[in-house]
Formats: structure tokens, C-alpha cells, sequence
């Protein structure tokens, strides 16, 4: 239902809570949030990374609350991912609440909308081995991701991996994905659900909805329909889901707060 994600220079955990804050308009039924912690080496390859995750179904206060029980510590990074969910594929309950993860738990992933093919998916990984945690239609792709990533044809590019990834679901998603290993940086990827990105000084947002940054940035960048976005504190790359360069369209939000 409602997506922030973040890239800069704040505690990314206080800014996507607050994006998700603005988003509570649109209803929901449960919330949470995943954290990237640690950095890339100097010569900007090979990252080292921890992936913080909590969700909780219920109010964000209930997961705000669980955020104080667990301790904030391990949520400290400056990159980050939260969703509001309008339950479509399994109770609302907190083993359904996004983020979802690969079962190494390196790969995490926000969706929004409807992954109309997800039975075939599902029963694909499960023949493959892959235990699925959730009743929804969004894990699949968690576990796809990271299969791609390990071992196929893009295996390594994550990028690459989830625009392979997308290429084979049907039906309507914004997905926003993270990886342990790249903490620089957030993957996101749209079909018929929005997705706009907001470009700030040194930190870039990515939202369903403006609403989630406009207090930081009026300078947004709407996707368009199959395209995909890597974002990082210094910007923006949108490609078709095959990586070939795609126009998206900048425009400034001019509402009041
Ligand atoms: N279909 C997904 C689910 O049931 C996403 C729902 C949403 O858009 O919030 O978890």
C-alpha cells in the first residue's frame, strides 16, 4: 500500500518512519521497516553489510513499539526501506507484513499490489527446495531475486537480478529491494502500482506517493510504466527492465504542506 525508501546522510530509519507517517492516509493493515548497516570498500566494490529488519501487524505505533523493544542499535544506517500493507494474499499477521526475505536473509523486498502469476512461482521455488515463511504473493520475488543473484544469468549484478526478476511477473507491483552486501545503494521497479523518486542534496528518496518526502525535496521523478530505478545518495539511474537507458519524467511538486 504505501513505500519510502532512502539513500543519504540522516538515520534512515527516522525518515522512513516519518515518509510511512504520511502515507497512514491510505490505510493499512500492517507495517515495517529494513535498514541497511555497514559500507562499501574504497574502490566502491564489494560491500559489507548487515540487513536490519522489523515488521508487526497492526498500527505503526505497534511497530515502533517493537523497534524500542528490540533496540534501535542494529537500525543505525543511513539506507533504508519501509511499507504499509493493505493485506491482498494472507491474514494480516506479522509473518505476512513486508519487508520479505530470501531465506539467507540478505535480500529483502517491499511490494505493493498484485503478483498475479505468484502460484506457479511459488510452486516453482518450493520444487526447487525453497521454504516459503509467508501466505503472500510478494516473498516469491525475495526468493527469486536471490536466485537470480547466486546463480543466474545476471548471478552477482544486483541491479540486473531484480529486472530479470521482473521480467517474469504478471500483474501490477512497485517493489523496492534491498541487498546485505550493497548498502549503497536500493533497487526499485514498477508495473501498473506508482513509484517516484524524490532527488535531494546528498540523499534520494523513493516513495508510492510524494507525500512520503515532499518536507525534504520537491524535486521528483515519476517512473514509467516497466521501468526500473537504482538509487544512491548521489542520484538516480532509470532503465527499461532489460538495463537499456529509459527517460523518466522530472517534475517539481508545487503543492503546500
Ligand atoms: N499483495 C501483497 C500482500 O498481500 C501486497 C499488498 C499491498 O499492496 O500492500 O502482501
Amino acid at each position: 500500500c504505501g513505500i519510502v525508501g532512502y539513500v543519504g546522510h540522516r538515520p534512515a530509519l527516522d525518515v522512513v518512519l516519518e515518509g510511512l507517517r504520511r502515507l497512514e492516509y491510505r490505510g493499512y493493515d500492517s507495517a515495517g521497516v529494513a535498514v541497511l548497516t555497514g559500507c562499501t570498500d574504497a574502490s566502491g566494490a564489494g560491500g559489507r553489510g548487515n540487513l536490519s529488519v522489523e515488521r508487526k501487524a497492526g498500527r505503526l505505533a505497534n511497530l515502533e513499539a517493537r523497534l524500542d523493544e528490540v533496540g534501535r542499535a542494529a537500525f543505525g544506517g543511513m539506507a533504508g526501506m519501509g511499507h504499509t500493507r493493505w493485506a491482498t494474499h494472507g491474514p494480516p499477521v506479522d509473518r505476512n507484513s513486508h519487508p520479505h526475505r530470501d531465506t539467507a536473509g540478505r535480500i529483502a523486498v517491499v511490494h505493493n499490489g498484485i503478483i498475479e502469476n505468484f502460484a506457479s512461482l511459488r510452486a516453482e521455488l518450493e520444487a526447487d527446495g525453497v521454504e516459503l515463511t509467508s501466505d503472500t504473493d510478494s516473498e516469491t520475488a525475495a526468493h527469486l531475486i536471490a536466485r537470480e543473484y547466486d546463480s543466474g544469468e545476471t548471478a552477482g549484478d544486483f541491479p540486473a537480478s531484480v529486472r530479470t526478476v521482473c521480467r517474469r511477473l504478471h500483474g501490477a507491483f512497485t517493489l523496492v529491494v534491498t541487498h546485505a552486501g550493497e548498502p549503497d545503494k536500493i533497487v526499485a521497479a514498477r508495473r501498473s502500482s506508482p513509484l517516484v523518486v524524490g532527488v535531494g542534496a546528498g540523499e534520494t528518496f523513493l516513495a508510492s506517493d510524494v507525500a512520503a518526502f515532499i518536507e525534504h525535496t520537491r524535486d521528483a521523478v515519476e517512473l514509467g510504466q516497466d521501468q526500473a530505478v537504482v538509487i544512491t545518495r548521489d542520484g538516480y539511474e532509470v532503465t527499461d527492465f532489460h538495463g537499456g537507458p529509459s527517460e523518466a519524467r522530472e517534475f517539481t511538486v508545487d503543492w503546500d504542506l
